[in-house]
C-alpha cells in the first residue's frame, strides 16, 4: 500500500503539469457519496484508496416473532492489489454460518463481470470460493454480484450471542458476504476454527448500503445514515455510507432511544432501551465516558476520522464487541456504578483505533488489537487520574496475570486464539498483553510509548498490521532494537 500512495502522489504531480484543457475534464466524483461519513479534514484520505473494495448492498429486513431475515443483493468492485500475483479465485466469508454465530446464510446468482459463475462452499459453509472466468491480473478489477439470504432465529444464543435475535434486539454484524483477505505467500485467508474471540479479518473498504426495514424499528449501523426514503407500505429505506471501514455492522430494536454528544466534531450516539437496568442515567454517564475516551485517544494516538461513532446496548454475553464505527455494550452492565461499564466503553472505544482503523487478523494475532485496547484503558486512566491512576491499572492487570500463572502455565502473548486453552486466552491477551506495553513504558518512558503508538497509528491507519510491522514501527520510533523484548513477550518474530 505504501507503493499505491506513491503512485497517487505521482499522479497528482502529473496532473499539475498537464495542460489546462486536460485538467478541465469532469472531476472524479466517486468519493462524493461517502463524504458525509467522514470529518471534513479526512475526506482526502479516500483518494489513496481508490482501488479498495467497494460494496453496494441492498438489504430488505423482515422480522417476525420467530426469526429475522435479510434478503440482499450486493455488488462488489474488487481490484487485485497484490504485488503482481494473478488471481483465479476470490473468497468471501459467510460469517453467520459459523457455529459461533448461529445464523444461516445462503448465496446465489453469483456473477463476475456479468458472467454467471459457480462458487464452491467449504464444509463449514463459511468460505465461499468464487472462480473467476478470467485470471485477474495485478491492478485489474472485477465486478462481482450476488444475492444472499441471511436468517437468525429468535433465541439462538451462540458464543457471545454476537449474532442474535434476543429480547427484541437484532444483532446482525457481518450479515452480508464479506471479502476475505488475500495474503501473498499464503493465499486467501480461510480460518474457520473459532472457539472464542473475534472471527473477522477484512480489509478497509467502501460501503453504500440501503436497508429497507419496518418503520418502527430503530436501526443502528456502521458509517452514517445519509438519507431515508418512506415507502408507504410501513417500511423505510435507510441509506448508509461507510467509507474506509473494514466491515459493516447492523443492530436494531424498536425500543431504542438515543442520547447524543459531540467530541472533536465526531457525533457520538448511545442507543439504549430506557427500560433496561439503569436506562437513561447509565446512558448519560456512559456518554461522558465515551466522549472522554474519544478525546483522549484522539490526542494520544491520532484522530478518529469518521463523522459518527455509535454505542448500542445489546444482550451480548461478552462485555462489549467492537465493529467499525459501532460498539455494542452488554445490557447486563448498563449501570454506571458497575466499574465494568466504564471499562467496556473505554476498551471498545480503543478498538476504533486498534482493529477498526489499524486492522489485524483477529484469529492469528489477537494480541495486536486486544492487548493494545487493554493498555489504552490505562492510557485513558492516565489522562483522567494521572500517574497514580495509570499505575493502579497496571497493578490490576499484573495481579490478575500473576494469580493466573500461579496455577496455570504462562504463555507468550503472540499466539493464535486456538493455541490458548479456555481462560488462558483471556489472561494472556487481556491481562499479560497490556503489561508488554507497560514494560516498554517502564524502560523508555510513558511519553515515548505514546509517541511510538502515534507513529504506529499514522503508518498503519486503514491498513493491516502484522507482528513484524509493530516491531519495525516501534523500533523506528524508539531508535532501539526491540527483538529481544518482542521475543520474550510476544514469541518468535519474523527475521528482519
Ligand atoms: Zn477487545
Amino acid at each position: 500500500m505504501r507503493h499505491d500512495r506513491l503512485i497517487v502522489f505521482g499522479a497528482v504531480a502529473l496532473c499539475l503539469l498537464m495542460p489546462i484543457q486536460t485538467r478541465a475534464q469532469e472531476p472524479d466524483t466517486w468519493t462524493d457519496p461517502y463524504q458525509p461519513a467522514l470529518l471534513p479534514g479526512f475526506v482526502g484520505d479516500m483518494d489513496a484508496y481508490a482501488d479498495a473494495p467497494r460494496y453496494t448492498i441492498d438489504m430488505v429486513l423482515n422480522v417476525t416473532v420467530t426469526e429475522a431475515t435479510i434478503t440482499g443483493h450486493q455488488t462488489v468492485l474488487y481490484t487485485n492489489r497484490t504485488p503482481q500475483i494473478p488471481l483465479d479465485t476470490i473468497v468471501f466469508r459467510l460469517y453467520p454460518n459459523l457455529e459461533s454465530y448461529g445464523g444461516q446464510m445462503q448465496v446465489s446468482n453469483v456473477t463476475a463481470d456479468g458472467a454467471p459463475v459457480t462458487p464452491k462452499l467449504d464444509d463449514t459453509n463459511t468460505v465461499l470460493i468464487i472462480p473467476l472466468p478470467a485470471t485477474l491480473e495485478a491492478g485489474a478489477s472485477v465486478t462481482l454480484e450476488m444475492d444472499f439470504t441471511t436468517v437468525i432465529e429468535v433465541g439462538e444464543e451462540h458464543l457471545y450471542a454476537q449474532f442474535s435475535y434476543l429480547e427484541g434486539v437484532l444483532a446482525l454484524p457481518n450479515a452480508y458476504p464479506v471479502l476475505s483477505v488475500f495474503e501473498p505467500g499464503q493465499g486467501w485467508w480461510q480460518v474457520t476454527d473459532h472457539p472464542q474471540g473475534d472471527a473477522v479479518y477484512s480489509e478497509t473498504a467502501f460501503y453504500l448500503v440501503d436497508i429497507t426495514a419496518p418503520a418502527d424499528l430503530i436501526l443502528v449501523a456502521s458509517g452514517s445514515e445519509i438519507d431515508m426514503t418512506t415507502n408507504g407500505d410501513g417500511t423505510l429505506t435507510h441509506h448508509y455510507a461507510a467509507p474506509l471501514m473494514r466491515d459493516f455492522a447492523l443492530m436494531a430494536n424498536s425500543r431504542y432511544v438515543t442520547l447524543t454528544g459531540e467530541q472533536d466534531g465526531v457525533t457520538v450516539n448511545l442507543y439504549y432501551d430506557p427500560g433496561v437496568r439503569r436506562g437513561t442515567s447509565a446512558a448519560q454517564a456512559g456518554l461522558q465516558m465515551a466522549l472522554d475516551a474519544v478525546r483522549i485517544y484522539n490526542t494520544s494516538f491520532g484522530p478518529y476520522p469518521f463523522s459518527e461513532l455509535d454505542f448500542v446496548q445489546t444482550p451480548t454475553s461478552a462485555g462489549g464487541i467492537e465493529y467499525p464505527g459501532l460498539i455494542v455494550v452488554t445490557d447486563d452492565i448498563w449501570d454506571a456504578s458497575d466499574p465494568f461499564f466504564e471499562f467496556v466503553i473505554v476498551h471498545e472505544t480503543a478498538h476504533q483505533w486498534w482493529y477498526s482503523l489499524v486492522g489485524n487478523d483477529q484469529t492469528r494475532d489477537p494480541w495486536i488489537d486486544e492487548s493494545l485496547a487493554q493498555f489504552s484503558v490505562a492510557v485513558y486512566v492516565h489522562d483522567l487520574e494521572g500517574e497514580a491512576g495509570y499505575e493502579g491499572s497496571i497493578e490490576f492487570y499484573t495481579s490478575q496475570y500473576e494469580d493466573f500463572i500461579a496455577t496455570y502455565p504462562d504463555q507468550k502473548i503472540g499466539l493464535p486464539v486456538i493455541d490458548y486453552e479456555d481462560n488462558a486466552y483471556f489472561y494472556m491477551i487481556y491481562e499479560k498483553g497490556p503489561l508488554f506495553y507497560a514494560e516498554l513504558a517502564e524502560t523508555y518512558g510513558y511519553a515515548q510509548v505514546i509517541t511510538m503508538l502515534q507513529d504506529y497509528f499514522a503508518a498503519y491507519r486503514y491498513e493491516i498490521a502484522e507482528p513484524g510491522d509493530l516491531l519495525e514501527s516501534f523500533e523506528t520510533s524508539l531508535g532501539e532494537d526491540l527483538d529481544v523484548l518482542f521475543e520474550e513477550w510476544v514469541g518468535e518474530m519474523p527475521v528482519g
